[in-house]
């Protein structure tokens, strides 16, 4: 390390969700977003549940779904709580309406966050952490 340069960033922390949403996390991890349907009914749901609210049914299984959906809300973080994000300051974190229906919390890539406004069409990225974990995060797309 040179003089004066900064010291390395901490690893970003891999979470250990556990239940239905580890379930979805390791969906995800296959590199596609997958949501939670109901075979009864085809209701689908985020956050996982283990029981349709529709139809009562416990028939629920993740299938992938398009990944698209518009911005429903957003927070732009300029100090990070943890370190290991300072490099990516400032960032944002969605709130997707997707297309099939459920809202989703992710990150924004791919294009500044002063261009966010509502109902901006986004289409899902997935970023594979582990085998168990990936990062909903979201980039700009054209309606389809
Ligand atoms: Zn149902």
């Amino acid at each position: 390390m040179s003089e004066g340069s900064a010291p390395p960033l901490p690893q970003k922390l891999i979470p250990d969700p556990d239940g239905r949403n580890a379930d979805f996390y390791r969906h995800a991890a296959t590199g596609r977003l997958h949501l939670q349907q109901c075979s009864g009914c085809s209701h689908f749901y985020h956050p996982p549940r283990y029981l349709c609210r529709e139809c009562g049914s416990d028939a629920l299984a993740f299938v992938p779904v398009s990944g698209r959906g518009r911005v429903f809300s957003w927070t732009v973080t300029h100090r990070p709580v943890d370190a290991a994000w300072a490099r990516e300051i400032p960032y944002a974190t969605l709130v997707v309406a997707m297309d099939e229906g459920p809202r989703i919390v992710g990150a924004l890539r791919g294009m500044d966050p002063e261009g966010l406004r509502l109902d901006l069409p986004v289409r899902a990225e997935i970023e594979v952490v582990t085998d168990d974990f990936a990062r909903i995060c979201f980039v700009p797309a054209p309606a389809a």
